[in-house]
This record gives C-alpha cells, sequence and structure tokens, in this order.
C-alpha cells in the first residue's frame, strides 16, 4: 500500500497502465513490480499447494506433536506432528498434514 505524496490518500494501482494513481487528486506515478506483485493475490490450486508444503521439509510453527494418535505408515513411530492447511474452497475443511518425528516421512488426510 502506497499513500500519495500530494494528499496523502491510499494510491490504487491501475494495473492495465502499471501506474499508482491518487483516487483523490489524481496524482500518478510509475509502478514498481514489487508493488504490483505484491497486490495481486495468487491463487493456488490444490495441487501447487500441496507442492509447497511436500517440498519445506520443515513442520509449520502451528504444527502439534501426536503422541500415541498416529502412527507412521512407513516405520511404524507413533510421535508425529500434525498441522491443518486450508488447501481447496475456504467453506471445504482443510487438510490435515502429518510428518513423522523420526523418519520425517509426510502424508496427508482429508
Ligand atoms: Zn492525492
Ligand atoms: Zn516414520
Amino acid at each position: 500500500m502506497k499513500f500519495c505524496p500530494r494528499c496523502g490518500s491510499i494510491m490504487s494501482i491501475d494495473r492495465v497502465r502499471k501506474v499508482l494513481k491518487c483516487p483523490r487528486c489524481g496524482y500518478e506515478e510509475a509502478a514498481s513490480g514489487a508493488s504490483l506483485v505484491l497486490s495481486t493475490t495468487i491463487v493456488h490450486t490444490e495441487k501447487e499447494k500441496i507442492a509447497v508444503v511436500e517440498k519445506s521439509a520443515g513442520v509449520p510453527p502451528n504444527a502439534t506433536l501426536l503422541r500415541g494418535h498416529v502412527t507412521c505408515p512407513k516405520c511404524g513411530h507413533n510421535e508425529v506432528y500434525a498441522w491443518q492447511m486450508q488447501t481447496r474452497a475456504a467453506d471445504e475443511p482443510p487438510t490435515t498434514f502429518y510428518k513423522c518425528a523420526k523418519c520425517g516421512y509426510m502424508w496427508r488426510e482429508y
């Protein structure tokens, strides 16, 4: 978000002309690449989101360590990190991801 240097209003982005424009006084300036990217909502498909999760080896900070509730299908260890992520439409239930605390195997459950 950027404020107009003339009147202090919030500038809006004209994506077609790639300029920031003040809706109040009409001040314009060239939009930098970064501000265009930041304001663009990047919509990932479910597959892309899961690919991102599976590529990142780390466990997110909101993950909880489950002891004895879930068993790793690979090594049979029963300490597993679990976390949820909204991978589909907002009105659908989130996907639960699991990661084995021992061997690092990751899987998901709907
Ligand atoms: Zn202005
Ligand atoms: Zn395991």
